[in-house]
Parts: C-alpha cells; sequence; structure tokens
C-alpha cells in the first residue's frame, strides 16, 4: 500500500511537470527587478483609462513570464543605443514605456462587462495573453526626458487608427516611422508577435502554453 502511495506521489509530479502545470506565481517577474530604466505607466492602476475611469489594478507594479522580461530586456538594450532616429536626437537612447503586462483574468472579466468587443478586449472565457503574463502593451520613449514619441493613437484608443494595417498615406510620416519602428524592433530584436488591431500590443507567439492567472499586483 505504501508502494502504491509512493508510487501515485510519483505520478503526480511527473504529470505535473509534462503537462505544465507547474507555471505558477514564481514565474513571473517584476519587470523593473530586470529592466530597472523601464517606464511603467500601467493604465489600469490610475483613473486614466477608457474602463469607466475604475481603478482596476493595486499598485503600479508591471509583472510578466520570465521569458517576456528578458526579451524586452534585448529590445531596451538595443533602443538604448539609439542616439537619432527619424530626425530628432536622444542623448541616453530610446527606450520602452509600459502601459500593461500582466493583468489578473478578474479583471479581465470586468472589463469585458463595461466593453465587450473581442477585437479590442479578449473575451474572459478564452482569456487574454495579458491574463498568461505573456503580453505587454508599449510605446516608445525619450530615456533623458521621459517624452512618449509620437504614435497613431493613445492608449487604448479603439478606431481604425490604432490598427498596424491603418493606411500610410494617412499618417504623418514620423508618426508611420515611429509605429513601424517599434514593431521591427519588438518582432526582429524581441521575437514577439504583434496583434493586428493595436500597434501598442506585443506578445509571446507561443504565450497559449501558458495558463490564465489571477492574483493582484503588490
Ligand atoms: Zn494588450
Amino acid at each position: 500500500m505504501r508502494t502504491l502511495s509512493a508510487f501515485i506521489l510519483v505520478l503526480f509530479f511527473c504529470l505535473n511537470h509534462i503537462t505544465g502545470a507547474q507555471t505558477s506565481y514564481d514565474e513571473f517577474v517584476r519587470i523593473k527587478d530586470i529592466i530597472p530604466d523601464i517606464a511603467v505607466d500601467l493604465k489600469y492602476a490610475t483613473t486614466d483609462n477608457v474602463f469607466d475611469q475604475q481603478k482596476l489594478y493595486t499598485a503600479n507594479e508591471c509583472y510578466m513570464l520570465k521569458e517576456l522580461a528578458y526579451r524586452l530586456k534585448l529590445v531596451q538594450d538595443s533602443l538604448r543605443n539609439v542616439r537619432s532616429f527619424n530626425g530628432s536626437d536622444y542623448p541616453e537612447g530610446l527606450g520602452l514605456k509600459i502601459w500593461d503586462g500582466y493583468r489578473p483574468r478578474s479583471v479581465q472579466y470586468v472589463m469585458f462587462d463595461i466593453f465587450p468587443d473581442p477585437t479590442f478586449v479578449a473575451n474572459p472565457d478564452n482569456g487574454s495573453g495579458h491574463n498568461r503574463g505573456g503580453a505587454v502593451d508599449v510605446t516608445l520613449i525619450d530615456i533623458s526626458t521621459g517624452q512618449e514619441l509620437f504614435m497613431p493613437t493613445g492608449f487604448d484608443d479603439f478606431s481604425d487608427a490604432a490598427g498596424h494595417d491603418y493606411p500610410k498615406h494617412l499618417l504623418h510620416p514620423i508618426v508611420y516611422n515611429n509605429r513601424e519602428y517599434l514593431k521591427s524592433i519588438m518582432l526582429n530584436v524581441g521575437g514577439l508577435s504583434y496583434y493586428i488591431a493595436e500597434w501598442w500590443h506585443y506578445q509571446l507567439s507561443d504565450n497559449n502554453k501558458y495558463p490564465l492567472m489571477d492574483f493582484q499586483m503588490k
């Protein structure tokens, strides 16, 4: 009997390992611990957001899967070396500003209740890449001033102009170049995937293999 219990216990641990169910809070990191100079401005930790101006997060602390954090580190290391781009000089280089990273699944339900359009807000029954810690919403900044570069729209502007397919001729050339530059560095240096309807959203291409999580930030 004791042998059988031991066998079941070993089987349980093996299955847990094989199915990837070992992903836990431990596999998440606080992005500032990996990239100290990254700008973090979680809009959902403030009332400055489109979801009825509700404060949906308990703290302006951005967490994500380690895998994604180290990819963003490659991007930030590369951006820091950009001293001149698109007609402007950047004495300390460019950097990323994060508007959203890991998002608790319970918050996804609140958001979908307010804005039930799956083009812009993932259905919480299936979950979003953000609920898995595998997605980020970002823009580019001048590191020396913290100023955001001009982009086609602000964050969470749910319009056609937010899409990567929004026509070039309808955008100012500087804005178009900024959008394309962000995309190329996130894809080519970060190895991430983009989302056609939102210029600010990037994610691990295999993020669906990670579980949906629901813990609040601290
Ligand atoms: Zn997003």
